[in-house]
């Protein structure tokens, strides 16, 4: 299989601090591949990175054979690649449509400018957001609350809205920065049924996640990082009895 991404000798400084350090590993096409390691390891600033969130101190990330550090969001989004944030980004006072659709015209990059050339084909563009919206809410069962206010609706809803945007554009590689913290268990459950199903429709997920349930039954392949480092990485059997990951989050 070939690999989706590649990354290479990845750093990040902050005034100071070093929050990834000359961090290196590879994913397999058709995998989920897991990002562990302790609070305030840098798990959040290398996925940040690798979609062009953050700008990097040095090293490059490539998406298949294309080097996309050093580009931005935008152009990383139009690689078909997606991701959810840590700390939801949804517009509270917004409807569950309508956070979808936002999401999918922020993605494309000329959208205001087809508005200002063509308010015809914005209108076009337009429906088919709409459509879509449709679609990704039916399959994530959220179509019954499609009209809700966000900050109406239950945490567990409003993670699944987020998981609903980042598939508006139909990505590719989809990286889920911790999707499931802070579901109760049922909720937990019912969520990582979708994101499977999401998986198997074709979409590879590279994952941050803390629950370690959830990460040994769902991943292919786990990178363990601690202060920035990779400190191990392999199968989730391999990952479960390596010693130094089991002293970083005890010593955490
Ligand atoms: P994780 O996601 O593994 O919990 P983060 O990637 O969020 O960790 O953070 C790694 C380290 O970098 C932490 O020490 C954090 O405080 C620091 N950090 C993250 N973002 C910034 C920032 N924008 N400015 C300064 N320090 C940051
Ligand atoms: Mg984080």
């Amino acid at each position: 299989m070939a690999n989706v991404l590649t990354v290479e000798h990845l750093t990040k400084k902050f005034a100071g601090l070093t929050a990834v350090n000359d961090l290196s590993f590879t994913m397999k096409e058709r995998t989920i591949h897991s990002l562990i390691g302790p609070n305030g390891s840098g798990k959040s600033t290398t996925i940040n990175m690798c979609t062009g969130s953050l700008p990097i101190t040095s090293g490059t990330v490539k998406y298949r054979d294309e080097i996309i550090s050093g580009r931005v969001l935008h152009e990383v989004a139009s690689r078909n690649i997606g991701r959810t944030f840590q700390n939801l980004k949804l517009f509270g006072s917004m409807t569950v449509e309508e956070n979808l659709m936002v999401g999918m015209q922020a993605q494309m990059k000329d959208g205001i400018l087809k508005f200002l050339v063509s308010p015809a084909s914005a209108k076009a563009e337009e429906k088919r957001a709409n459509e879509r919206a449709m679609e990704v809410l039916d399959y994530i069962g959220m179509y019954k609350y499609r009209n809700e206010t966000v900050a109406n609706l239950a945490y567990g809803q409003q993670k699944l809205t987020e998981l609903g945007r980042s598939i508006m554009t139909a990505p590719k590689l989809l990286f889920l920065d911790e999707p499931a913290a802070g579901l109760n268990p049922s909720e937990r459950v019912e969520f990582v049924k979708i994101l499977l199903k999401v998986f198997d429709d074709g979409i590879d997920l590279f994952l941050i996640e803390h629950n370690m349930d959830v990460v040994m039954n769902i991943s292919n392949y786990i990178t363990v990082i601690n202060f920035g480092s990779k400190i191990a990485e392999g199968t989730p059997k391999e990952i479960q009895n390596n010693d130094e990951v089991i002293a970083a989050y005890l010593g955490s």
